[in-house]
C-alpha cells in the first residue's frame, strides 16, 4: 500500500510595502501529509527542521529524475500510485539548467546520487509544468507541489509540479528574487527537498521554511535535515557554515583546514592566519581545490620567487589562466559560468563562496 502525501508552496501576491518586508509576507506554503508521521527534532535547539517520516531506500541511494513530458499515470505502475499527475508543458533550456542545479545542491551535501534520466513513468522523481491553482488569489497561489508515495516509510515514487500560471512572476536567476517575483530555483530546490523526505523547517532562514522567501539554496538547517536522513556526501565538500564566508572569500576553507590540520585546531589558531603565515611554506592546502605542491610544480616562476602560491593565484595567477590544482580548471570554470567571467570574479573564490552550493559545473 502506497501512501500519498502532498506539499504545496504558495505565493501571496499583491502585498505592497518595503521590498525587504514583502519577502516575508508575499509567499506562503501549505503542507499536508495524509498519513505519514511528521517528526520534529526538538532536542537540539539549532535543529528546527522536520522530516516527513519517509526516505528513499538503501544507503547511498541512486534516485533517478527526469524532465516530465506529457506522460501521466501509467497503468502498469498500479493503482497504488493514484493521483499521479499529467504534466502540461516542457521546460526551456534555462529552466532545465536551474532544475539541474537544484538537484545538484542536494547531491552536493548528502550521500545520495540523483541521476538525470530520459523521461518515463518509471523514473523515481519527475518534474514538470502543470496547472495547479491559477495566479489570481490574494491569499495564496500555489507555486509548486511535491507529491510523495511511500511504502513502509520508504519513498517509492515522487512528482513535482510547478504552476504554469505563475510563470510570468518567476525569477529565473540564481539570486534572491526581486520584489514581486518568486525564485524558480528556490522553489524547485524546496520541492525536491520534500521528494527526498524533508518536511518544513521552523526557521524562516531555512530553504525548507513553509513560506518562500529570498532563500534560494539550502542553509545549515536544511543540510542538517538531509544529512540526518542520508548521511554526508562522500565527495569533497566546501564548508557551508555561514560564519566561514569571510575566510572562503580569502580562498581558505576553515572547516577543511582544521579537519586536515589537527595541530592547528588544537592550538586554536585562525586558519587564515595559519595558512598565510606558515601553512603554505609547509605544503598545507587551503581548501579542497587548491594544491600548494601542484601550484609550485606547475609554476616554477612562483616557486623560484618563494611567494605564497594562494596569494599569487588570487591576485595574478587566475588572470593568466593558471590552475589551482588538477581538479579545478580556471578556464573551464569561466567558460562553464559566463556570468562569473563577465563579473570578473576569481573563479575559485566564486566556486567556494557561491558556485559549490549553487551546484555550478566545474567544466
Ligand atoms: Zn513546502
Amino acid at each position: 500500500m502506497h501512501t500519498k502525501s502532498t506539499a504545496i508552496l504558495q505565493f501571496i501576491v499583491g502585498h505592497s510595502g518595503f521590498a525587504l518586508i514583502s519577502y516575508l509576507d508575499k509567499n506562503r506554503c501549505l503542507i499536508y501529509f495524509t498519513s505519514m508521521n511528521i517528526s520534529s527534532n526538538t532536542t537540539v535547539q539549532t535543529f528546527q527542521y522536520t522530516l516527513t517520516g519517509g526516505k528513499w531506500a538503501g544507503s547511498s541511494p541512486v534516485i533517478t529524475w527526469s524532465f516530465a513530458g506529457n506522460q501521466g499515470f501509467d497503468t502498469t505502475l498500479g493503482v497504488s500510485y493514484s493521483g499521479y499527475p499529467q504534466f502540461e508543458d516542457n521546460f526551456s533550456d534555462t529552466q532545465k539548467n536551474l532544475i539541474r542545479k537544484a538537484f545538484q545542491v542536494w547531491e552536493n551535501v548528502a550521500d545520495i546520487d540523483l541521476k538525470e534520466t530520459d523521461d518515463s513513468t518509471a523514473v523515481n522523481i519527475r518534474i514538470g509544468w502543470d496547472s495547479i491553482d491559477g495566479s489570481s488569489s490574494i491569499y495564496g497561489t500555489t507555486l509548486g507541489q511535491a507529491t510523495v508515495w511511500t511504502a513502509s516509510d520508504r519513498i517509492t515514487k515522487a512528482s513535482i509540479q510547478i504552476d504554469l500560471a505563475d510563470l510570468p512572476s518567476a525569477d529565473f536567476s540564481t539570486n534572491s528574487p526581486d520584489s514581486g517575483k518568486w525564485s524558480f530555483l528556490g522553489t524547485v530546490t524546496h520541492e525536491i527537498g520534500h521528494t527526498l523526505g524533508l518536511g518544513h523547517a521552523a526557521s524562516s532562514k531555512a530553504l525548507m521554511y513553509a513560506q518562500a522567501t529570498g532563500v534560494v539554496a539550502p542553509v545549515d538547517d536544511d543540510i542538517n535535515a538531509i544529512t540526518a536522513l542520508y548521511g554526508q556526501t562522500q565527495a569533497l565538500t566546501v564548508s557551508q557554515n555561514p560564519k566561514d564566508l569571510p575566510s572562503l572569500e580569502k580562498g581558505i576553507d576553515p572547516e577543511m583546514y582544521l579537519a586536515a590540520n589537527t595541530d592547528v585546531a588544537a592550538a586554536d589558531i585562525d586558519p587564515v592566519v595559519h595558512f598565510n603565515t606558515y601553512g603554505w611554506t609547509e605544503g598545507r592546502n587551503p581548501n579542497y581545490f587548491f594544491d600548494v605542491e601542484f601550484y609550485f610544480g606547475t609554476n616554477p616562476d612562483v616557486n623560484d620567487a618563494g611567494i605564497n602560491p594562494l596569494s599569487h593565484y588570487l591576485e595574478f595567477g587566475w588572470t593568466e589562466g593558471r590552475n589551482p590544482s588538477d581538479s579545478f580548471s580556471t578556464s573551464a570554470y569561466l567558460t562553464a559560468n559566463p556570468d562569473v567571467q563577465l563579473a570578473g570574479i576569481n573563479p575559485l573564490v566564486h566556486y567556494l563562496v557561491h558556485g559549490f552550493v549553487e551546484g555550478r559545473s566545474l567544466a
